[in-house]
């Protein structure tokens, strides 16, 4: 599902929650809270593994965790971030057509 967002492949956007181990209970709220596999319970302990599957952007799981066992990098990084990197892929793809059209 990751797939690509905006253009940018989506292993490229550093968007994605991580789960604090000592502060984990195993509630299990945010398996049940989002729909995008993110999350997996592994024995007794629930563990991010998918990653890149978070919507860019998002972070309403970390507010349903009654620990605030969740943490997502800071919001404002974000934006120059996707900037940045649109800059990039714009620049690629546009290299990309004009090898094709010569
Ligand atoms: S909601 Fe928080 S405490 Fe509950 S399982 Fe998820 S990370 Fe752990
Ligand atoms: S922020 Fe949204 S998409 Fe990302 S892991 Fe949490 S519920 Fe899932």
């Amino acid at each position: 599902m990751a797939g690509s967002y905006m253009g940018i492949p989506r292993e490229e956007i550093p968007w994605f929650p991580v789960i604090e181990e000592d502060l984990c209970t195993a509630c299990g709220n945010c398996l049940e809270f989002c729909s995008n596999g993110v999350f997996s319970l592994d024995d007794v302990v629930v563990k991010v593994v998918q990653p890149y599957n978070c919507v860019v952007g998002c972070d309403i799981c970390a507010k349903d965790c009654p620990t605030e066992a969740i943490q997502f990098p800071e919001k404002k990084a974000l934006v120059p971030k996707l900037r940045q990197l649109r800059e990039k892929y714009s620049h690629s793809n546009l290299y990309k057509r004009q090898k094709v059209e010569s």
